[in-house]
């Protein structure tokens, strides 16, 4: 092959991956799209290519993950954390309006569990003071505001592929860009300085998928979960989150790109993605249904406006601890993400300019809020079993 042909100038220099962003940016008629290793890779070549740096300052909830919180460090700019609103846990615009400074450089919309921020509100804001806007879409895949799809409000959105995202490709993350001098910007980086995955880490990747792919089914991931983590404790995984990513320092080789196996699988789900969305739509209404008949307060998010895509399903439960315990031994996929404003709990916040008592709303649902599976192996019968054992330990209010 020439290798003009191959030099596709953006991130990986291969056609599979070309196509997949191609398809994946067409899927959303957006400008662009650029595949990295993770997501939290794309938000950095993002931040990045829009000249984030020292003394920048970033604005994104409290409520959040701290590998989303890692490339706002690695640039040396300041993380500044933003409560939620109660009922979608996103970014309570009216606070946001409030921590906007002069050296307030981006905001990040997370839209949360699937439910879309309120973008009119944000951007308006955004726009009022000439901010760009991102979209961290790591958790809606699909979900529209207002009948338009997120990750097409802001300048770019970013994805994750990770295993409990809408879709998985093991590991994987995606930028997606509206904006043509962004784009070439985060062409150039690539082209520039975006390392390969390892040979190794794309062998443990495909041993992963494949164990994935076989076993995975909400009854077995609890024990599946439990035995990657001790996996990954003793190096033998390529985890979604080492060790050393809980501190604010760049690894070496932390700007990867994808390797073949992610994007055959990416271009995979993305046939299969209305199917996955329809799913996750119809088994989300069968919670609201199930736990509305057993006398659960409704979610309380704005049905005109929203049409969320839930990856995960949250309720705040009364007793969190004691329903995340006995999970695993009645075989039900229950989840616990956020257990702290800066996801996970392990995290020492004050290294990541949190301080508790920053964002109260956030900290309670954090103490309150698990979640229920909705992925395309949940049955029916999987929803009846889920909500008959989460509503034992009563609603918190
Ligand atoms: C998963 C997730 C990320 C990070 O994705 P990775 O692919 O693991 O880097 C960022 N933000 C949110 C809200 C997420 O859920």
């Amino acid at each position: 092959m020439q290798v003009g042909l191959r030099d596709r100038t953006h991130t990986n220099m291969n056609d599979l991956s070309s196509k997949y962003e191609a398809k994946f940016a067409e899927w959303f008629g957006a400008l662009r799209a650029f595949s990295f290793w993770k997501g939290r890779v794309a938000l950095y070549a993002i931040l990045k290519a829009m000249g984030i740096g020292e003394d920048d300052e970033v604005v994104l909830p409290g409520y959040t993950c701290v590998m989303n919180v890692n490339p706002i460090k690695y640039l040396g700019a300041k993380p500044v954390y933003v409560d939620i609103e109660p009922e979608t846990f996103n970014i309570d615009a009216e606070l946001l309006k409030g921590k906007i400074t002069a050296k307030t450089k981006v905001i990040i919309a997370q839209h949360t569990y699937g439910y879309p921020c309120d973008m009119d509100v944000i951007i308006k804001i955004a726009d009022e003071h000439a901010i760009p806007v991102i979209e961290d879409c790591c958790l809606a895949l699909g979900s529209k505001y207002r009948g338009r799809i997120v990750g097409t409000f802001g300048k770019a959105a970013y994805f994750s592929f990770q295993w409990n995202k809408v879709f998985t490709t093991g590991l994987g993350g995606m930028a997606l860009v509206n904006d043509s001098e962004l784009a070439e910007k985060i062409a150039s980086l690539c082209v520039l300085d975006l390392r390969k995955p390892s040979r190794r880490e794309v062998f443990m990747l495909a041993i992963q998928l494949g164990v994935y792919r076989a076993f995975v089914y909400p009854k077995t991931t609890a024990l599946i979960q439990a035995i990657f983590r001790y996996l990954t404790k003793k190096g033998l995984v390529v985890g979604s989150s080492q060790t050393g990513e809980f501190e604010p320092k760049m690894a070496l080789d932390f700007f990867k790109g994808i390797s073949v196996i992610q994007a055959r699988a990416g271009l995979r789900q993305i046939k299969k993605i209305e199917r996955n969305i329809e799913h996750r739509k119809k088994m989300a209404q069968l919670y609201d249904q199930l736990l509305e008949e057993k006398g659960w307060k409704s979610r309380g998010y704005d049905t005109d406006s929203m049409e969320p895509v839930m990856v995960r399903y949250p309720v705040r439960s009364a007793d969190k601890g004691r329903a995340l315990a006995e999970a695993a031994k009645a075989g039900i996929e229950l989840g616990s993400w956020f257990e702290c404003p800066l996801h996970p709990i392990e995290t020492p916040l004050q290294t990541y300019d949190y301080r508790i008592g920053m964002c109260p709303v956030a900290e309670k649902a954090a103490r309150e809020v698990v979640n229920l599976p909705l992925h395309p192996r949940v049955s029916e019968k999987t929803v009846r079993k889920t909500v008959e054992f989460v509503v034992r330990f009563g609603q918190a209010t």
